[in-house]
């Protein structure tokens, strides 16, 4: 931006923050740098112009900081999308789970009775406390009254990660979206 497009920038957010609330003129430009800050951290304003900023506002910035702020809020914002993704994935792969195939693959000793199969209990050893619904996907135990999804059930039984759980569960299932595919290539990499 140019200095004038700066300028005009910040006076337009001067004249906001006064408009709106009942700060001093001088609260409001502390206001106005913590605005152009976020502004920076979310990509909208480049440094050049921070600093430009920083310096109409007579504002001693520590621009490394910044930085760094910035980086670890990037990190951030892709750790939360890539958990969302992730659970969207385990979402889609639990609707199309074979339960039976699952459970037989995780107990030797396998009842099944309606809609239930029932097993020892993974988490506190009972004889057969676990019921597990076939239609559902999901799990409790009479006795410890853990419950969860078939996820839950192979991550404690195999003691394997959920990324290796997903893609476990997938196979035994023969159902494999995109994310799957991708994390069975990732999963195979790190194993080498
Ligand atoms: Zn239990």
């Amino acid at each position: 931006m140019t200095k004038n497009e700066i300028q005009q920038h910040i006076e337009d957010l001067i004249d906001y923050q006064l408009s709106e609330s009942n700060l001093t003129r001088e609260d409001v430009l502390e206001v106005t740098m913590l605005n152009c800050l976020e502004e920076f951290y979310d990509d909208r304003l480049a440094l050049e112009d921070l600093l430009k900023c920083a310096k109409y506002l007579e504002y001693d910035i520590d621009v490394a900081a910044a930085e760094e702020e910035k980086a670890t809020r990037i990190r951030r914002k892709e750790m939360r999308k890539a958990r969302r993704v992730f659970k969207r994935a385990e979402k889609d792969v639990l609707k199309h789970a074979d339960t039976i195939k699952v459970v037989d693959f995780l107990f030797k000793n396998v009842t099944k009775k309606g809609d239930f199969l029932y097993v020892n209990c993974p988490f506190c050893k009972d004889n057969h406390s676990v019921a597990i619904s076939i239609t559902n996907k999901t799990f409790s135990c009479i006795n410890c009254n853990m419950e969860g999804t078939l996820f839950d059930l192979m991550h404690k039984a195999k003691r394997y990660s959920y990324k290796k759980c997903l893609v476990t569960v997938a196979g035994l299932s023969n159902y494999h979206n995109d994310y799957v595919i991708t994390l069975k290539y990732e999963l195979g990499k790190e194993n080498k």
